[in-house]
């Protein structure tokens, strides 16, 4: 089952997802994004936060 986090759901205005299988992906690739996009760094903080706001996607 893939699951889903967005970066607006971290509280960006931004319309950039990721899609996948793996939560460990998933934190990889927003964690590029936020840097690389956003200059922010990503922070524990942020790490947990995003974790919990990973979301099934309903098949
Ligand atoms: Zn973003």
């Amino acid at each position: 089952m893939k699951k889903r986090l967005s970066c607006r759901a971290l509280g960006m205005n931004c319309n950039f997802e990721v899609h996948d299988e793996s939560e460990e992906e998933i934190a990889k690739v927003i964690r590029d994004h936020v840097k690389r996009v956003h200059k922010l760094d990503f922070t524990d903080a942020l790490s947990q936060k995003a974790r919990d706001l990973i979301r099934f996607v309903e098949a």
